[in-house]
């Protein structure tokens, strides 16, 4: 269903003569775009939908429920999408995930819920419940259904959140249904932090993040964009709100300290994707070398093939078993003609005035280290040169810990910052953590995810305070 689209996609970005030509960007911007999951037509969602088994009930729900981090019915959906009720199906996803149309184009569902359908323990492909969702979604979107929830009584209580990502969006979304007064700061001048800025354009550009925004917009939420606070601001956020939602995501790409990374044609993930999502396209070199292995680097690699790059490889310092990638991201790669060279490390970029080549180590895997992975060390002696005009270091992002470091009580463990895992209080302050900064980097839903949990701590914090 999904694999020619794509392949449509990237045999126009091979085909084309030079990318850089005006004439030839529209291309690009096509084969960039091309999405991974279309809509279904109302035929195909309908019959798509009555493969679904409706498992689970009230006291026992379904495999795929279960398995959504954001609780979403899938049963209850699928139902009223057989029932010719789309909207209806759209509100059930709604009460539970405010972002429900951005992760019906950007979860990774194979490991979610199609991952536990039941369908799968029969031999048979899963229900498609993404592209599902989408459908339900979009249906609500094309007839102006908001799907905007009853609101409980306001409580006078003000909220400032922090951040305007999909954690952030999933706490004011809740806090504001639960009557508080509800303020979003984001840095950015839009809403949807890294969905917005670093979601692979075959996934999702922008939309539905304006609908999105606009549901909370109904729900009373204020947003302050463009709004870059300080430490210091961040810190007394408190004398002003009776709580306070720090959503604020990872900060800056981790840097590889690799000599010569100062060389034109070497990049940093996040600045790449920006590029290439605001339709700035980076220009490429014939040969591009991608440093990493989780997501970000499958990502990169795959955007690295239809911006035209002749060969794509993946330079990885540890093995296929290692790897943080989901094995979906991997194969599709694959699929793609990316290549990987494992137990490889990048020890040096050199060229004149421009990257040319990347000089790699030869690595072995010795004892588990932290992690629990083997710990990649170098076998001396064995280096190995590679030809190339671009490379992309997708390592990972730092985390903004100075940007807190005069919130009371907020501490970090690996990067991660520390929150009580019910409530998502940091310690015993009136802050609350979620998202990327809480986990160190996962997926959307899990943002909404502990958004949501610290959406609900907050209001029991508030309570409690009140009730005093
Ligand atoms: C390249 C890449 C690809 C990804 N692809 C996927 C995917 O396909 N599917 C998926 O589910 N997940 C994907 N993810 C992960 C997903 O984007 C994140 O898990 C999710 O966006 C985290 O949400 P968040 O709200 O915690 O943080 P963010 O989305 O990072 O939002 C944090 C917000 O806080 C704001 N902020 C930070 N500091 C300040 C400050 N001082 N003042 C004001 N505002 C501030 C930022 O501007 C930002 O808007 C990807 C991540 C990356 C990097």
């Amino acid at each position: 269903m999904r694999a020619e689209p794509i392949m449509r996609g990237l045999r126009k970005a091979a085909e084309r003569p030079n990318l850089y030509d005006a004439a030839h960007l529209s291309d690009t911007w096509e084969a960039m775009t091309t999405e991974l999951k279309p809509p279904l037509s109302h035929e195909d969602a309908y019959i798509e939908a009555y493969r679904c088994l409706l498992c689970g009930g009230p006291h026992n729900p379904a495999p795929c429920t279960v398995a959504c981090p954001a609780d979403v019915d899938v049963a209850g959906f699928m139902e009223a999408i057989i029932n010719g009720d789309p909207v209806t199906s759209a509100g059930i996803i709604a009460s539970t995930n405010p972002l429900g149309g951005t992760c019906a184009r950007v979860c990774p569902t194979e490991e979610l819920c199609e991952g536990a359908c039941v369908l799968n323990l029969q031999g048979q492909r899963p229900v498609d419940i993404a592209r599902l969702q989408r459908y339900a979604m979009d249906q609500a979107e094309k007839v102006g259904d908001l799907l905007v929830p009853d609101k409980a009584p306001a409580t006078g209580a003000r909220v400032a959140v922090v951040g305007g990502g999909p954690a952030g969006m999933a706490a004011a979304s809740r806090l504001a249904e639960l009557g508080h007064g509800v303020e979003v700061f984001d840095a950015y001048s839009n809403t949807g932090g890294l969905v917005r800025a670093a979601i692979a354009p075959y996934r999702q550009v922008f939309d539905p993040l304006p609908t999105e925004t606009s549901r909370l917009l109904e729900l009373g939420v204020k947003f302050h964009l463009g709004a870059e606070l300080t430490p210091e601001q961040v810190a007394t956020l408190r004398d002003r709100y009776s709580a306070v939602i720090l959503a604020i995501g990872m900060g800056e790409d981790s840097a590889t300290g690799t000599p010569g990374s100062g060389l034109p044609g070497v990049w940093n993930s996040l600045p790449f994707i920006a590029a290439i999502k605001s339709g700035n396209f980076p220009e490429v070199g014939e040969h591009v070398v991608v440093v990493g292995g989780g997501n970000t680097a499958m990502d990169v690699a795959r955007e690295a093939v239809r911006l035209g790059a002749a060969k794509v490889t993946v330079v990885y310092r540890r093995t296929r078993e290692e790897m943080p990638a989901f094995w979906v991201e991997y194969e599709e790669a694959v699929e793609e003609g990316v290549e990987f060279a494992w137990l490889t490390n990048p020890i040096r970029y050199e060229g004149r005035g421009y990257l040319e080549r990347v000089v790699c180590q030869r690595m072995e895997l010795s004892e588990p280290d932290q992690s629990g992975r083997r710990r990649p060390v170098p076998l001396q002696g064995e280096e190995l040169v590679v030809e190339a005009g671009t490379v992309v270091e997708a390592i990972g992002q730092r985390p903004r810990t100075s940007l807190l470091a005069r919130v009371e009580g907020a501490t970090f463990d690996s990067g991660r910052l520390v929150i009580d895992p019910f409530s998502g209080r940091i310690g015993t302050s009136a802050f609350f953590g979620a998202g990327d900064a809480v986990n160190g980097g996962a997926t959307v839903v899990e943002a909404v995810r502990l958004g949501k949990i610290a959406a609900e701590g907050a209001h029991d914090f508030i309570l409690e305070r009140s009730s005093r």
